[in-house]
């Protein structure tokens, strides 16, 4: 692995001044805190600017504001369904940080109870799939992901296209589809809410877990790109499990620190290229077949 002049390995984090973001970054301070094997510096990312720095001086106490804490742990706003927000962040990145080892897509959203029309479809897809498109696609314009690094896209098992109608999971399971015809098809399923037709066509009615098949599918995709290959970048989906933060709520299964254990499983796998597990579907810590 190409490390920086501090021999440290970078990692950016999407969505990381609460939930499962925030538990990522403060897992893997706990283990740079406990031992030198683990150098890196995390770049926290937050939407929100005062959400984000509140999250900083919050982990800076946590971690007695610590010389590594100080220096180590920095952050940047980005809100990635806002085009003049990742330019800022990747600007940054280029002038102030370089290439990074490791991003951490993991910004995300979901409607709580039934509601489905195409606001919930516009606000959905505008995070958990555009956004993460868009920003990982500037992030590799840039050569901002360094050779042998990884991008790590948090997903979900309700990405399994299985709850698909045989008609739709065809269209998902096209072999050497491009990223364009991936969001005709996710407008497709746009165009469905808008005429009533979802059920009839195959799609469902649950925006959050097409919205995950959509970005798992794309993780496929651009782990089997030959920009990608030739650099030995390694691309990996996960879920979490249930997990107890402002999104999976209070009665969910996991508390956080049980969540976050198979994303940080996949920022500390080996640097290196393993074809049989490139562009895979991780949940708890192994390979898990979602249908693609
Ligand atoms: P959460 O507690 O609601 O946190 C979501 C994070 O994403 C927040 O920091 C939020 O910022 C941020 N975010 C939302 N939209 C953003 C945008 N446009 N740009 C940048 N950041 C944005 O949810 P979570 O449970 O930690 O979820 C994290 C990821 O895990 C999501 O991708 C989710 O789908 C996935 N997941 C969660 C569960 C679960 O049970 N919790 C299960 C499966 C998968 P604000 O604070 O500003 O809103």
């Amino acid at each position: 692995m190409q490390k920086n002049s501090e021999n440290l390995i970078s990692i950016l984090v999407t969505g990381a001044n609460k939930g499962i973001g925030y538990g990522i970054v403060k897992m893997l301070l706990e283990k740079a805190h406990l031992s030198n094997v683990y150098r890196y510096k995390i770049i926290l990312t937050s939407r929100d600017e005062q959400r984000g720095l509140e999250t900083i001086e919050k982990l800076k106490v946590q971690f007695g504001n610590s010389d590594y804490i100080q220096n180590k742990l920095v952050y940047r706003k980005l809100d990635i369904t806002s085009k003049e927000s990742i330019e800022e962040c990747v600007n940054w990145l280029k002038a102030e940080n370089g290439p990074l080892d490791v991003l951490v897509n993991n910004a995300g959203v979901a409607f709580k109870g039934p509601e489905f029309n195409t606001n919930v479809f516009d606000v959905t897809f505008a995070t958990n799939v555009f956004g993460t498109i868009d920003f990982t696609e500037k992030i590799l314009e840039s050569n901002l992901i360094k050779p042998l690094g990884k991008i790590i896209i948090v997903a979900s098992s309700l990405g399994n296209i299985i709850s698909l109608s045989t008609g739709r999971q065809k269209d998902f399971k096209k072999e050497n589809m491009q990223v364009k015809e991936l969001i005709e098809l996710a407008n497709r399923f746009r165009t469905s809410i808008e005429l009533g037709t979802n059920e009839q066509e195959g799609w469902g009615k649950n925006c959050y877990a097409v919205s995950k098949m959509v970005i798992n599918k794309y993780t496929q995709i651009l782990s089997q790109r030959e920009s990608i290959l030739s650099n030995g970048i390694q691309v990996y989906s996960c879920c979490p499990g249930w997990v107890k933060t402002d999104m999976g709520g209070p009665k969910a299964f996991r508390e956080l620190d049980e969540g976050v254990i198979c994303p940080v499983y996949l920022v500390e796998l080996q640097h290196m290229l393993d074809m049989e597990l490139q562009g895979k579907f991780f949940y708890d810590c192994k390979v898990k077949d979602i249908g693609l």
